[in-house]
């Protein structure tokens, strides 16, 4: 796909500033940078245990649905397409896929907010692309010469950058990651193949579920409608179910195609030439365009209302919030039950924090473990 790629200056370099690490180290003969960080991310614990974290649904008696590893899985595949077809640096927005969501809780976004509720009372916040910077830089310990994986400059800007922009005013602490300016595309468009991945895969899910019908996500998803018609009318007789699978597919498509054109027309149309305009440019360069944004934020309302908040997921969350609260509360009244690792962190960050840190890393059937034996020392029952 040649003919859709950017100046070449747009890419990050292989070898440059942002391939530097806060502990040098010397060159490896035959793998980038951005390679050797695919290879740290894949190798953490962090990683491994997104195996035991909600993407969507908790326990619910399938074994196809996604969880977070495999989620992330979806996205690094999208995302290094996309990353191909621009002529952007692959090696880079692998990683950055890999690591997108390693500083999830578990219990998906229930366990989230929960942690984010508990740490207000605190005066503090949960933020899932803040804590993977605290996993990369601090919690993964498995070099003799550094702390943390000693990531890039570039993976770390892109894990604290890909979905949001922070306020230097704010976050004193993140300076060093350039936050009067854009990040570089590799990390800009990862937001989007993780919307690309879920918007698809939650919908195959949904039905898995028999919580969603095809008639259903028919009248209620217009991409999805505009690909399913003429399949159908092309294969009758066809067994629903690939029909379902291929519009799934063709859906997936049709929006990573309108991504690689839109972020080409953009960079194009303001004479982008390189890395240094793609950093000056006011707003993001890696959107949808604005036909496939409507498509996009229908879809996702659509799962809004008829999969994430429907009552079933919902009573799912309550229990999740409730768990987490409990053994917020309980770690709370007696730092001391925190194994020594942990407790011996609480003089430097404060209870709250490590609590925060030690639940956020557990996976939902290691944090309902604890709740079990938690409990049983402290937690007056919730009746
Ligand atoms: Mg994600």
């Amino acid at each position: 796909m040649a003919a859709t790629a950017l100046p070449a200056a747009c890419a990050v370099p292989q070898n440059g500033p942002l391939a530097q690490r806060a502990f040098s180290e010397p060159d490896h003969p035959y793998r980038s940078p951005f390679q050797r960080d695919c290879g740290r991310i894949i190798h953490s614990r962090a990683f491994r245990r997104l195996a035991g974290k909600t993407q969507v649904f908790t326990r619910r008696g399938s074994d196809h649905f996604r969880s977070r590893l495999t989620h992330t899985m979806e996205v690094a595949q999208i995302a290094r397409t996309i990353a191909r077809a621009l002529g952007l640096n692959e090696d880079l927005t692998e990683a950055l896929a890999l690591a997108h969501d390693i500083g999830h809780p578990p219990f998906g976004h229930a366990g989230e907010r929960a942690l984010d509720e508990a740490l207000q009372q605190f005066g503090l916040r949960f933020d899932h692309n803040l804590h993977a910077l605290r996993i990369v830089e601090h919690f993964e310990n498995r070099h003799l010469e550094f702390r943390g994986l000693n990531l890039t400059l570039a993976v770390r800007e892109g894990i604290v950058k890909h979905s949001r922009d922070y306020s230097a005013q704010d976050h004193p602490e993140l300076a060093a990651y350039l936050l009067d300016q854009r990040p570089p595309l590799e990390a800009q468009l990862i937001d989007l193949a993780d919307e690309i991945a879920y918007l698809t895969a939650d919908l195959d899910d949904g039905v898995e579920a028999e919580i969603l019908t095809l008639q259903q996500i028919r009248a209620g998803v217009r991409l999805f409608e505009l690909q399913f018609a003429p399949i159908a009318h092309s294969h009758p007789g066809a067994p629903e179910k690939l029909l379902f699978q291929e519009t799934l597919k063709l859906m997936l498509n049709a929006l990573a195609d309108d991504l690689v054109a839109e972020i080409r027309r953009r960079v194009r149309e303001r004479g982008i030439q390189d890395l240094e305009d793609i950093r000056r440019t006011p707003e993001r360069i890696a959107a949808f365009s604005t036909e496939m944004e409507e498509f996009r934020r229908d879809a996702k309302e659509f799962l809004y209302h008829n999969l994430y908040l429907c009552e079933d997921l919902r009573r799912g969350h309550q229990q999740a919030a409730n768990v987490i609260a409990d053994l917020f509360a309980a770690w709370m009244a007696d730092p001391a039950l925190l194994p020594p690792g942990y407790s011996s962190q609480v003089d430097a960050e404060g209870a709250p924090r490590v609590i925060a840190d030690y639940i956020a890393g557990m996976t939902d059937h290691f944090v309902l473990e604890m709740h079990r034996s938690v409990r049983q020392m402290v937690v007056p029952s919730r009746s």
